[in-house]
C-alpha cells in the first residue's frame, strides 16, 4: 500500500498533472481523485499504469505477448541484467544460462528480438558451434547439444555439454553463482589488450655543438 504520508504529495503532483491536460471529464477526476484514500489511490495509479501493482507485474501485460523492453534477454543485451558473458559477435551474444541443463550450458542470445526461429541470424549459430567446440575441449563433454527455443518471445540458441546421462531434456538447476564465475574465466574470450603503437623516440644524433669560444 501506499505510505499514507505520501498521498497528499501524490494526490497534489496528480491533479497538477491533470490540470495540463485537455481531459473533457477533468474537473470530475479531479473531485474524486481528491476524495480518494491511500488504498483507491494506489488502484487509481496502478489502472492508469502510473505505478506498478504491488505484485510488481504490470496488469496490462496479457500473458505470452513479451513486449521486447520486458524481456529478459533483451535486458541482457542491453546490460540492463547482469550476466556472465564469455562471446560475442556483431548479431549476438553467448551468456552462461543461469539455470543449466549441465554444467557449462550456454546461450546464444541474438541482440535483436526475434520471435521466430527462421529469423536467426547464421551468424548465431556460428557463434554457437565455435561455443559448442570450446565446451568440448575445455569441459570435455561426450557432446554438445545445439537447439533453439523461444522464451519470453525472445529466440535464443542452447548450447550444451552433454557428458553421462543428461538429455537436452534433463531437470534444469540453478547454478551457484561461484561456480559461473569459475566457467566465465575458463570459456570467456581473452581480449587481446589493445597494441598501442610506442611512439618512438627520436634519437638525438650526437651532434658536435659548436659553441663559441670564450673570450678569456
Ligand atoms: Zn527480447
Amino acid at each position: 500500500m501506499l505510505p499514507e504520508e505520501q498521498v497528499p504529495q501524490i494526490k497534489k503532483q496528480l491533479l497538477e498533472q491533470l490540470d495540463a491536460t485537455n481531459l473533457p471529464n477533468k474537473e470530475e477526476v479531479k473531485k474524486s481523485v481528491e476524495g480518494m484514500n491511500a488504498v483507491q489511490l494506489e488502484e487509481f495509479l496502478v489502472q492508469n499504469k502510473l505505478i506498478k501493482s504491488p505484485e510488481g507485474e504490470p496488469q496490462s501485460a496479457p500473458q505470452g505477448s513479451a513486449q521486447p523492453q520486458q524481456c529478459i534477454f533483451c535486458s541482457i543485451v542491453f546490460g540492463d541484467v547482469p550476466s556472465h558473458k564469455i562471446d560475442e559477435n556483431k548479431d549476438s551474444i553467448a551468456v552462461l544460462e543461469l539455470n543449466p541443463i549441465s554444467k557449462g550450458h550456454v546461450i546464444i542470445i541474438p541482440k535483436e528480438h526475434l520471435p521466430d526461429s527462421g529469423k536467426l541470424p547464421s551468424t548465431a549459430f556460428t557463434l554457437a558451434k565455435k561455443i559448442a567446440k570450446k565446451l568440448k575441449s575445455k569441459l570435455k563433454s561426450k557432446d554438445v547439444e545445439i537447439h533453439t527455443s523461444n522464451i519470453f518471445g525472445h529466440e535464443i540458441i542452447n548450447v550444451i555439454p552433454m557428458y553421462e546421462g543428461e538429455t537436452p531434456n534433463s531437470e534444469r538447476q540453478q547454478a551457484k553463482p561461484e561456480e559461473l564465475s569459475k566457467l566465465q574465466k575458463l570459456l570467456e574470450v581473452k581480449k587481446k589488450a589493445p597494441i598501442l603503437k610506442k611512439p618512438k623516440r627520436k634519437k638525438l644524433k650526437d651532434k658536435k655543438l659548436w659553441l663559441p669560444k670564450r673570450i678569456p
